[in-house]
């Protein structure tokens, strides 16, 4: 495992169930793993310092969605935080042998996993794991959401850019603590507010809000998580006609609008019932709709 610069493909480890010894026949430099060996130095700078980047993309029906658009995102993300960029073919193939050596199953989830690199050696660690989805079903149908100070203003992207807003790091333990919080509340998931007092994203989520006939979003530039989902379901509701845009939007703004959803690649759509304790409008057949899009089973 390890190493990639975008001219030099990178051995990239393929963690699949099942899959322990499998050699990869093809070219490209990966090969396949048994996740239940361990394979992770305790010296890679992601298990001393949480230092690396990472994407999850879902397959649905064995279809993975949105591949260009996560490895894009992973690029960014690699140079926000300054390290070398992955090498997109190889990912790309690795993907596809990730979900070729699963077992078919409807809902599989991908992770594109890519560190710092041992201590002192300078090249990332890479792999990828194929695991079964948990059932988001529930979510699905609806969600109770806390909103929860991120402690950060909308103006970090400009004032404190090392915070890294808008870069997807294997940092999350902050992200987790949220949603930790919101269940502690009675919520099944969170949404955090700026210290500005504009909502940003969900821990994992993208934010959506339906203002009539309007769709809605956090502007990127607030310092969140430029969505795969959400450019999905702004390109669809764009071409019936209906407006897109991003905007700044406050509790009250999201509370009192016509609907809103947390959009995430393995998710999918979850429409927000509550916000803290405001009641929101639910459609759920809107909602199919996004759920078949975003899964590419429309
Ligand atoms: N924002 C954050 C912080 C996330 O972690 C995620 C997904 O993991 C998203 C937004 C949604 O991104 P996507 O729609 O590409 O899954």
């Amino acid at each position: 495992m390890t190493s990639s610069s975008t001219d030099t493909p990178a051995p990239v480890l393929v963690l699949v169930p099942g899959a322990a010894g499998t050699p990869h026949d093809g070219s490209a430099p990966f090969r396949l793993a048994d996740p239940a060996v361990p394979q992770l130095s305790i010296t890679d700078l992601v298990a001393t310092r949480g230092d690396g980047i990472f994407e999850t993309i879902g397959a649905f029906d064995g279809r993975p969605i949105n591949v260009g658009p996560h490895l894009a995102r992973l690029a960014r993300s690699a140079s926000l935080l300054q390290m070398p960029a992955p090498h997109q073919e190889t990912l790309l193939a690795a993907i596809d042998a990730a979900i070729e050596a699963h077992a078919d199953v409807p809902e599989l989830t991908i992770r594109v996993m890519y560190t710092r690199g041992i201590e002192g050696a300078g090249t990332p660690t890479c792999w990828i794991d194929a695991h079964v989805s948990d059932d988001w079903a529930p979510y699905r149908r609806g969600i109770r959401v806390a909103a929860l100070d991120r402690g950060l203003s909308t103006a970090v992207p400009e004032t404190s850019p090392w915070l890294l807003p808008g870069a997807k790091t294997l940092s999350y333990a902050v992200n987790m603590a949220a949603v930790r919080e919101a269940k502690r509340r009675g919520a099944q998931d969170a949404l955090f507010v700026a210290t500005d007092g504009y909502v940003l994203e969900g821990p994992t989520s993208t934010l959506l809000v339906r203002r009539g006939d309007a769709f809605l979003t956090t502007p990127v530039s607030a310092g969140v998580l430029p969505g795969t989902c959400v450019t999905t379901l702004f390109t669809a509701l764009q071409d019936e006609g209906h407006e897109v845009r991003e905007q700044l939007m406050t509790v009250a703004d999201v509370a009192g609008s016509d609907g809103a959803w947390l959009l995430s690649s393995t998710r999918l759509a979850a429409p927000i019932t509550h916000l803290d304790e405001a009641e929101l409008p639910l459609d759920l057949e809107l909602t199919e709709r996004f759920e078949a899009l975003l899964s590419g089973r429309a």
